[in-house]
């Protein structure tokens, strides 16, 4: 049964309220809206989160803030950005406000902004695969030695697979190994030491020793 123009003189007062402050009068005046004003006390219940999250920032370890609650809405922070240094001058109130800031735009340009991880030079080599099974591979350049990325079907379900990458010199160094899942699809990543340039290939070998897929690089 609230004044139109006293809803909405109060409504934005609901920051300040949240956070504690104004003179006891001010305060009294706010709680006798609230009682007559549904809406009012809807938006209160939306700021009290964020307030409790506010005081939990400390202004000299800004990069340790907290996690904004979920769900905040771009334009309470911002509201509660404008509204808080204007009525709170104290040091943790502004640093606070910079950190909602902060959250605020990040949460508008964050997506668009974030970096976007160059694609991985996968380069597709034929594999030469024994009875029963069928097998495909990429390989993968890294800095740190060449990444095989396997694909198959048919190595036997349970049986321990390793695949060894050889260098020029036919040396074979191990790359990991895997255990065979039976037809279902096999998807495995295996790494060696051995740099690309130095690669002459892969083997994949079988507990018995046979080499039961290969490729020459
Ligand atoms: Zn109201």
């Amino acid at each position: 049964m609230s004044a139109p123009g006293e809803h909405r003189r109060l409504r934005e007062q609901l920051g300040w309220y949240a956070l504690g402050h104004g003179t006891p009068e001010e305060r009294a005046g706010v709680r006798a809206h609230l009682d007559g004003c549904a809406a009012c006390r809807a938006e209160l219940a939306e700021l009290t989160p964020l307030t409790a999250w506010l005081d939990r920032v400390d202004p000299d370890r800004l990069d340790d803030r907290p996690a904004p609650p979920p769900g905040l809405g771009d334009a309470v922070l911002a509201r509660i950005a404008a509204e808080r240094p204007r009525r709170a001058s104290s040091r943790r109130a502004l640093a606070a406000a910079a950190v909602v800031g902060v959250a605020a735009a990040g949460f508008g340009i964050g997506w668009l902004a974030r970096p976007v991880p160059d694609p991985l030079p996968l380069e597709p080599v034929a594999v030469q695969a024994g009875p029963g099974i069928e097998a495909t591979a990429d390989v993968v350049p890294h800095t740190w030695g060449l990444e095989v990325r396997l694909t198959g079907e048919g190595f036997t379900a349970g049986a321990v697979y390793r695949v060894v990458v050889t260098d020029e010199d036919g040396a074979a160094v191990p790359a990991g190994q895997f255990l065979g899942v039976g037809p279902a699809e096999l998807r495995c990543n295996l790494n060696s030491s051995v740099l690309r340039e130095d690669a002459a290939g892969f083997r994949v070998v079988a507990a018995d020793g046979t080499v039961v897929a290969s490729s020459e690089l």
